[in-house]
């Protein structure tokens, strides 16, 4: 701004000084000649007053007028001078010889400015003075004197240029610089200001204020912009607090997305994220890399009976222990529930698994210490390598998912390392889950039942046991997919099938065995969950008629305790009916004994895993004899099963168990075959054992 403002202040300046510089040298033209005219006037009337005394004199003499006219020559810039008679012919005339090239004067122009009459005149440049000689009246002549007025105005002019212009020159540009100066001066607070608020902008300091000595419009704007800044400085303290805390509530966000908020331990999206960049990684070097799953068991029987606080507790102590067991770089995350995950940092030799997976079911042989009570939370293990996966993260979690299920289902407190048969056993268990609604609904199922004897050899019940048909598999054991079925939620239907099967093959068998008989039905924990089953059952024996006398149900103890409340009222309403119920595989859960003075029961059947270890084991002879002796104390009646030699039906015997059954006598049979078996089996108890254990082998 400053350079056009003193550009434009410095042109005004001179064009100014030109225009009067103009102006002055104009009137000074206009002086010079009017002082001109007024000299030659003068000087024509003077010299023409002096012809005129001469002419008059009696001395005149023709050449006194030649002298008078020639003392006109001092006179310079007079061009010419003449005398004219009356007449206004040449009496007298002399031309003064002026060095200058535009003082010329042609013939024609003199003759006529001769002509002119009295008076003062201007022509092309020259200055005509015509004045009477004497008195007009005489008639004696004119004089006329003729002036080169321009070349005097042009000498004038120059002089005039040559002493004043050096000073028109030297204070215009005085002039001009002290307002330049004087400019810089008003414009230094503005350029102050553009400096500062450059300063700003580059700084982006916005604590800065501008030091504010001026007054006027520039010391307003100064503490204006100061006001602005005082404005910004406080909206970005409040836009810093806000930033922090959108920080914060990110950094939150993230925890809560990535971290579990209970063992701080990284969560499920956590891990899952990362393991898909890990496996891109692996899968480019040609690396592998393992997953080890596990969860914990019986959490969910503790999460029940001590409240999830105590579960939470367990969780925390869990994570606790696993993360003192890794080495650096190992990654363990929760994935939910009891659920958990290591990503081992290290090679993935089986030797190096096995090894990180016994340690940790090794960490959990102790028990946790929580409110008084020592709780042992064991863990089932599955391991699964990337590789068996072909590096695809769902096909390893479910691999490691699957090796962990194989986990739970050999016992607990194991780990398996994935390989690729489980897949194949795993789809049988997807196909088998998939097809057992189309098997109730076109009766795949089969009825196969086993005979309970008793102490004589008579036959005084038959065990039904569910087979199944397969289309595709043949004949598959309920062992298979009972487990499958309750997981898929389709144990009630399956119940319901065999419940109504055997009400229609009742009256069959009752042909069969002429005498007082009971038939067991297999209940699972799932069928106690549902209130609706006694009327079910109910519902059955009113539409087939059966007597109710004729039905046992067998349920296991972990089956009735874990639904107490409602399987006893169940089981209570059907003794009311007149059937019976039989504690199954008695022995193998529930430590505790306290709990079958307030069940309803009426008969304990001892595992199979006791009678088979009769012979080898005092362990299972101890127990076997205690349950019978047990069960005596109670008035409940005892039966053992998986009987397969006679040597321990014997024993058995001779201690006084009820009932036995087993492939001593029969295997579970369809009821075609059941005509043919015999209904006494008394001589075996007195055949040699050998002779009987050779024909059943
Ligand atoms: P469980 O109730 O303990 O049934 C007895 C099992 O022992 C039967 O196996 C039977 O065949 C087998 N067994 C009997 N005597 C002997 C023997 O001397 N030696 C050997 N090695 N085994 C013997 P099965 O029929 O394979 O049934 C397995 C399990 O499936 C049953 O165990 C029962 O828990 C379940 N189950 C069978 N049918 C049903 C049913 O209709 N409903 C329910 N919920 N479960 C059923
Ligand atoms: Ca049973
Ligand atoms: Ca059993």
């Amino acid at each position: 701004m400053k350079l056009p403002l003193a550009l434009s202040v410095a042109g005004a300046i001179a064009v100014s000084a030109i225009i009067i510089f103009l102006l002055t040298l104009k009137e000074h033209e206009e002086q010079v000649v009017a002082l001109h005219t007024e000299q030659i006037h003068a000087l024509g009337e003077l010299i023409s007053e002096h012809i005129g005394i001469t002419m008059v004199s009696d001395s005149y003499h023709s050449a006194d007028i030649d002298n008078e006219i020639k003392m006109l020559a001092a006179n310079k810039n007079l061009l010419c001078a003449h005398v004219l008679d009356g007449r206004k012919q040449i009496l007298a005339g002399a031309f003064f010889q002026i060095d200058h090239p535009s003082s010329s004067l042609s013939a024609q122009s003199l003759e006529s400015f001769l002509k002119l009459p009295t008076g003062i005149y201007e022509r092309e440049g020259k200055l005509i003075a015509v004045n009477d000689i004497g008195d007009v009246a005489l008639g004696l002549g004119s004089v006329v004197l003729i002036s080169d007025l321009a070349l005097y105005v042009n000498s004038s002019r120059s002089a005039m240029l040559k002493h004043i212009l050096p000073y028109v020159i030297a204070i215009t540009l005085v002039a001009i610089i002290a307002t330049v100066w004087l400019l810089s001066c008003f414009l230094r607070p503005l350029q102050m200001l553009s400096q500062f608020t450059q300063q700003i902008g580059q700084s982006k300091d916005y604590t800065l204020r501008f030091l504010n000595q001026y007054k006027y419009e520039i010391g307003a704007l100064g503490s204006r912009i100061n006001s602005f800044l005082d404005t910004i400085e406080v909206e970005l303290t409040i836009n810093q607090e806000q930033n922090a805390t959108l920080v914060e509530q990110q950094q939150t966000m993230m925890r809560l997305a990535n971290y579990d908020s209970l063992t701080g331990l990284p969560n499920r999206q956590f891990v899952v994220d990362n393991l898909r960049l890990e496996l891109a990684r692996v899968r480019r070097t040609n690396d592998d890399l393992a997953l080890v799953f596990f969860d914990l068991d019986g959490f969910k029987g503790i999460n029940d009976s001590l409240g999830h606080e105590t579960g939470d507790l367990i969780l925390i102590e869990v994570a606790d222990r696993v993360v003192n067991l890794l080495r650096e770089g190992d990654l363990v995350a929760r994935l939910g529930g009891d659920e958990f995950l290591i990503i081992p940092d290290r090679e993935v030799s089986a030797t190096s698994l096995n090894n990180l997976a016994s340690r940790l079911v090794q960490a959990f042989s102790e028990p946790f210490m929580l409110r008084g009570l020592a709780l042992k939370v064991g863990v089932s293990v599955g391991i699964a390598k990337a590789s068996d996966a072909d590096y695809e993260l769902s096909q390893l979690m479910s691999n490691a998912d699957l090796a962990m299920y194989r986990s739970k289902a050999k016992g607990r407190g194991t780990y398996t390392l994935f390989t690729v048969d489980m897949v194949e056993s795993y789809k049988r268990k997807m196909s088998i889950a998939n097809s057992i609604d189309s098997a109730i609904r076109s009766d795949e199922f089969l009825v196969y039942y086993q005979p309970k004897i008793d102490r004589n050899g008579m036959i005084v019940g038959l065990e039904a046991l569910l087979r199944w048909q397969h289309p595709v598999f043949g004949l598959v054991m309920p062992s298979e997919f009972i487990p499958i079925a309750e997981a898929g939620g389709k144990i009630s239907a399956i119940t319901q099938w065999m419940l109504e099967r055997v009400c229609m093959e009742l009256p069959d068998l009752q042909m069969l065995l002429t005498h007082k008989f009971k038939i067991a039905v297999n209940l699972s924990g799932h069928d106690l969950r549902h209130t609706a089953l006694f009327d079910d059952i109910y519902e059955l024996f009113e539409r087939y008629q059966v007597n109710p006398d004729y039905f046992e149900f067998e349920v296991t103890e972990s089956a009735y305790l874990q639904n107490f409340a409602i399987a006893d009222k169940f089981f209570k309403r059907l003794t009311n009916l007149g059937c019976t119920v039989a504690l199954d595989d008695f022995g193998t859960g529930y430590s505790s004994l306290s709990y079958l003075t307030r069940i309803t029961i009426d008969t304990l059947k001892i595992d199979r895993q006791f009678i088979r270890e009769l012979e080898s084991s005092e362990r299972s002879r101890l127990v076997t004899c205690t349950i019978i002796d047990l069960a005596k104390r109670l008035s409940l009646t005892v039966c053992a099963e998986g009987i397969e030699q006679t040597s321990q039906w014997q024993y058995l015997n001779e201690h006084g168990c009820d009932h036995v059954q087993g492939f001593l006598f029969s295997k579970p049979i369809p009821l075609s075959e059941l005509l043919y078996i015999s209904q006494d089996f008394g001589a075996l108890l007195h055949t040699p054992p050998l002779e009987n254990d050779e024909k059943n082998t």
